[in-house]
């Protein structure tokens, strides 16, 4: 089989450098475990920070190691008895064709809900994180505007999406007018925003004519500092990624603290950090019934950005945090 390892740890934008491609012999598939083959791989923004040694709340990938990642794979050899051969479950797989790994850590995937992709998107991982942080933190409320960027990503696009669901005003920030355009014509923003115009901050604050309720932070950099500003009294703020400062770029090494403190103050703000993971025992259940049927029906809509071939995957991965993709980011690794 194929995998992809960590070759050496980026400084900034991650390279083909930082990754090794080899061929390994499968592994013995031992009592409690299933064989799988990968099918589809999800790249997501947090796999740069396993490529670093800086402090997080998970693990980082060491050198020589598989990538990690989420998986749609089919079981190919089950020895776990709640799992059976040519089922295709969701599973933490990684960077690579096959994988052996326990029978527990799997889930199946029900053959007609949806296209088993959306088991890594809209109704995987990113969506879930959308749905919770934004309801559980933003808690957004009929008539009020929520602002988030990243917005045709499957995190920003689902926000959007739910906050206009619960009668909130939605206003997305992405890069380039193409992606502005989808926002409003296939996700149903009430505005769009490119946060690449030089006049950005003049345009976002005429697109949130009545302030700024919620504002789900997805990037930081030069996005957060013109939301800032505009922000209204008692406003909530889930803190959910800052891709912006993930490769060490899009700091001008201005103290920004201060200013922020006193905005916390003066504008009483809710501001709330959160990693998915902590809300699924409560919510996750809730969030597929709910999710699976607001796809179903169209009112969640959602678009992915499906690069063919495992040897791809480390410079997709790249343009993902450069805002090449359009969409989630999956690698399809073989056909279904
Ligand atoms: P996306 O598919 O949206 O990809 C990231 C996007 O970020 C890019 O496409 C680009 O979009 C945008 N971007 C990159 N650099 C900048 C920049 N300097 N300024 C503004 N925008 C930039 O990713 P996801 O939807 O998967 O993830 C969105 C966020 O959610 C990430 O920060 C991620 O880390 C976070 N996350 C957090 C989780 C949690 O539990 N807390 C779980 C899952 C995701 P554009 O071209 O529009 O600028």
């Amino acid at each position: 089989s194929t995998r992809i390892v960590l070759a050496s740890r980026p400084e900034r934008v991650p390279t083909s450098e930082n990754f090794r491609t080899e061929m390994v012999d499968l592994p013995e598939v031992a009592e409690g475990h299933v064989l799988l083959r990968t099918v589809y791989l999800s790249l997501d923004p947090y796999m740069r920070g396993r490529m670093s040694t800086a402090p997080s709340y998970a693990a980082h990938v060491e050198l020589g190691d598989v990538m990690v990642g989420g998986t749609v794979g089919q079981v190919l050899e089950s020895r776990h008895p709640d799992v059976t051969e040519g089922d295709y479950v969701l599973a933490g797989a990684g960077w690579q064709s096959h994988a052996v790994v326990h029978g527990s850590q799997v889930r199946r995937l029900g053959p007609s809900a949806a296209p088993l992709s959306t088991a890594l998107g809209v109704l995987g991982m990113p969506g879930f994180t959308a749905y919770s942080g934004l309801l559980k933190i933003g808690r957004p409320q009929p008539g009020e505007t929520v602002v988030v960027a990243a917005a045709t990503g499957p995190v920003g696009s689902a926000v959007g999406q739910i906050a206009r669901l619960k009668g909130a005003r939605a206003v997305g920030i992405a890069g380039g007018p193409e992606k502005c355009r989808a926002l409003l014509e296939d996700f149903g923003f009430d505005a769009a925003v490119d946060h690449r115009d030089p006049d950005f901050a003049r345009q976002l604050a005429g697109a949130v004519p009545d302030g700024i309720d919620v504002y789900f932070e997805n990037v930081a950099g030069h996005v957060a500092d013109a939301v800032l500003p505009l922000l209204n009294l008692y406003a909530r703020i889930p803190v959910c990624g800052l891709v912006a400062q993930y490769n060490g770029s899009d700091l001008d090494g201005r103290d920004r603290l201060p200013g922020f403190l006193s905005q916390i103050l003066t504008k009483s703000l809710t501001i709330r950090g959160f990693i998915q993971s902590e809300f699924a025992p409560e919510m996750y259940e809730d969030f597929l019934t709910e999710a699976t049927g607001w796809v179903q029906d169209g009112t969640l809509r959602y678009r992915e950005d499906i690069v063919d071939g495992l040897e791809n995957a480390p410079e997709a991965f790249a343009g993902m945090l450069q805002g090449k993709n359009f969409g989630k980011l999956i690698i399809r690794v073989a056909p279904e």
